[in-house]
């Protein structure tokens, strides 16, 4: 027997299903709206937490999404502290860990990601930092206060992030990754060789294609030493594990619904899971894409948002595939912006517009004569003309030179 009833559950108070609540409202829903989040902080933005609110410029309430009267004014019902324990899809009911049984009319699961923890001799050690929350962000910066060298073990955007904003604030990074070049897993080759000298050149040392084999601290608990997979020994007053991310799906397994290859929760083109009237958003959903041609799961801010609010729709009655392109941003402190669409991360050829000498460039990724990706630094306009290209799959065999140096518009 529930304890009560709510026409809308939402799982998870991430920009998701702050989203889906948001569009649930202006599409007329006039249920009853549950967000159930785990975490202490109403729902708020994530990306400040490497960036503004890690370097101090940003308070928490900048980060937040919205205030209490806009949650009241939605006539929505926000539990903060709230975890879901189980999912029963067929009597259509939430456990809550307080025990409450609340019954649902419709669901989203919007439980996102948690941090990828490598288990590594040390792990244990005091100073070792991940980060996903605003809290790890408030971690990190009251250890750095005290830490002159920083280690950051990773390549991807939230060590490179991590460490411009670190050194920014004066500590000493340096960055250890298995990549050839930072963020060129994501952005391919030309884009990493820019980050590389770009980062060198504020003072953060790389050490690349070299993997963190442990972890070592001094007498008491506290981490002093990072040794590499080659043999290298690097001081460290503390430690940051930018070591991505894995697809928070507990719930949904538990409740038997059915997962995809990356662990994320399997769900149609339109963002249904397999169970009835039980929607998935954000970094844990694994979809059909009619863009990508199979499922994929995207670890994407304005990518979540969109689904939190594809997912509103079809609870409203309008099902359709979701195919929005993927955005992505990324801030190395203030020295520069990346921005990047696309349909893949593993390109098969890239073009280069603009100077990377000159911090103004964007990469175009083709795969098959057409274009899959873009990247760019300082160039946005090429941007608008990339998502129309790989939108409209036009075909660009043979024209490297225009794609290059001419006039993306005219193509
Ligand atoms: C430090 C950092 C910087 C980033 N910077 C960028 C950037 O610059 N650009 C960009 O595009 N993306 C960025 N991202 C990625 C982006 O923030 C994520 O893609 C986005 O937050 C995903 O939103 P979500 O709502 O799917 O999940 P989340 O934000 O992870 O929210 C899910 C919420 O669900 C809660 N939850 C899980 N299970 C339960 C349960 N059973 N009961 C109740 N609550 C539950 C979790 O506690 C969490 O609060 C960044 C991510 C991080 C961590």
């Amino acid at each position: 027997m529930a304890d009560r009833h709510v026409d809308a559950l939402i799982v998870g108070g991430g920009i998701a299903g702050a989203a889906c609540a948001a569009a649930l409202h202006e599409g007329g829903f006039d249920g009853h709206v549950l967000i159930a989040g785990r975490e202490t902080d109403p729902p708020y933005e994530r990306p400040p937490a490497s960036k503004g609110y890690l370097a101090g410029t940003m308070d928490r309430n900048a980060c937040l999404l919205h205030d209490d009267a806009w949650y009241a004014r939605q006539n929505l019902e926000l539990a903060t502290r709230t975890s879901v324990m189980k999912l029963d899809t067929a009597a259509r009911t939430a456990t809550f860990a307080t025990k409450e049984v609340v019954e649902y009319g419709v669901a989203l699961l919007a439980t996102g990601a948690n941090v990828r923890r490598l288990r590594v001799d040390g792990a244990q050690l005091d100073g070792i930092h991940y980060l996903r929350a605003l809290g790890n962000a408030d971690a990190i910066r009251a250890d750095a206060e005290e830490a002159e060298h920083v280690v950051l073990v990773g390549g991807s955007y939230i060590a490179c992030e991590v460490a411009a904003t670190l050194t920014s604030l004066g500590r000493r990074c340096t960055m250890v990754m298995l990549e050839d070049a930072p963020l060129s897993g994501h952005f391919g080759p030309a884009a990493g060789r820019f980050f590389a000298e770009l980062l060198r050149s504020r003072g953060v040392e790389l050490v690349c294609g070299d993997g963190l084999e442990r972890l070592e601290g001094a007498e008491g608990d506290r981490v002093q030493r990072v040794v590499t997979a080659s043999g290298r020994e690097l001081h460290a007053d503390m430690v940051v594990m930018g070591t991505g991310a894995v697809p928070d799906a507990m719930l949904a397994r538990a409740a038997k619904l059915e997962l995809g290859e990356t662990g994320g929760i399997a769900c149609s083109a339109s963002l249904e899971t397999s169970a009835a009237g039980v929607w998935a958003a954000g970094d844990v959903c694994e979809y059909d894409s009619v863009l990508h041609g199979g499922r994929v799961r995207i670890e994407h801010h304005e990518v979540a948002l969109a689904q939190g609010r594809a997912a509103a729709a079809g609870m409203l009655g309008t099902r359709r595939p979701y195919a929005e392109l993927p955005y992505f941003w990324s801030d190395l402190s203030d020295w520069c912006t990346a921005e990047w669409v696309g349909i893949t991360e593993a390109p098969e050829r890239e073009v280069v517009r603009g100077s990377v000498d000159d911090g103004e460039f964007s990469v175009l990724h083709l795969a098959g004569g057409r274009l899959v990706a873009a990247l760019s630094v300082g160039r946005g306009g090429d941007l608008a003309h990339a998502r129309r290209l790989i939108a409209d799959g036009t075909d660009l065999s043979g024209r490297e030179d225009e794609l290059a140096s001419g006039d993306l518009e005219a193509l």
